[in-house]
């Protein structure tokens, strides 16, 4: 048995090389290629392949995005926005999502798409009405994620599936961080969104106003979250455009760095 406490940081990446996709663990340079999928207890193949040799996927494939608006009260107070007594929530749909190094493509009913860096919770096990002091093992791990946003669209819109839900709008990488508990670090990770180079955003996953286990508490009352499944847990201040061409990276302290490109949609 293993003891989920004494669990190894792992991390873990989803992969594809020759036409083959599977997981893999990464160690060094190369990813040691796991038996099944990391939803459940797993075996290492042994079987290496070098990173340099395969396209990185998204980690997961997640039946839903479940994201966080207004998180971080900076953030909030950039855009204008009080910070909400309930948390606002939205989704992300599965096709919204791309791994690293994939395009986000700018689209066409938009002229003022935004980079919102964010910590991503990849959720382990099927999971409802989870109360608080179990919120811990329903996390499989996390990942950087990046919420593009066309923030044109989602002040014109009531709702924000277009804005925050076009193709491409959920880049998600490089891999799991299975290692990782954000709230038994007393500074946080820190969480840093670079856009050429520059430094766009740069904040604490400490300053969050409600903590990872009260989000999953808040979601999990209304419905139930599968294996696979994201929270993106908001944005910390210094959300800004992105035009065709930049290239957007999101660093999270821990974790690892996801860099995506901006092209224009085809
Ligand atoms: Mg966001």
């Amino acid at each position: 048995m293993i003891n989920e406490g004494q669990r190894q940081p792992v991390r873990i990446a989803r992969f594809s090389i020759d036409g083959n996709v599977g997981f893999g663990v990464l160690e060094g340079d190369e990813l040691d290629v796991i038996k099944g999928h990391p939803f459940a207890e797993f075996e290492r193949s042994g079987q290496k392949v070098p990173l340099d040799k395969v396209r990185l996927l998204p980690p997961v494939l997640p039946n839903k995005v479940v994201a966080i608006g207004r998180n971080y009260a900076e953030h909030a107070a950039e855009l204008g926005n009080e910070v909400p007594e309930v948390p606002v929530t939205f989704f992300k749909p599965s096709t919204s999502v791309i791994g690293p190094g994939d395009p986000i493509a700018y689209p066409s009913f938009s002229q003022e798409v935004h980079h919102e860096a964010e910590l991503a919770v990849v959720i382990g096990r099927m999971c409802r009405e989870v109360p608080r002091e179990r919120a811990k093992d329903v996390i499989l791990g996390y990942t950087c994620a990046n919420d593009v946003t066309a923030r044109d669209v989602q002040r014109r819109e009531k709702q924000w599936a277009r804005a925050k839900g076009f193709d491409s709008s959920c880049p998600l990488g490089p891999w799991v961080e299975t290692g990782l508990d954000p709230a038994a670090i007393a500074a946080g990770l820190a969480i840093q969104c670079t856009v050429n180079g520059e430094q766009r955003q740069l904040g604490r996953t400490s300053e969050m106003i409600r903590p990872i286990e009260d989000l999953i508490v808040h979601i999990t009352e209304a419905m139930t979250l599968l294996p696979g499944d994201v929270i993106l847990t908001g944005t910390p201040a210094g959300v800004g455009p992105l035009n065709v061409g930049d290239e957007v990276a999101v660093t999270i302290e821990g974790i690892g760095t996801l860099t995506n490109k901006v092209i224009k949609r085809g």
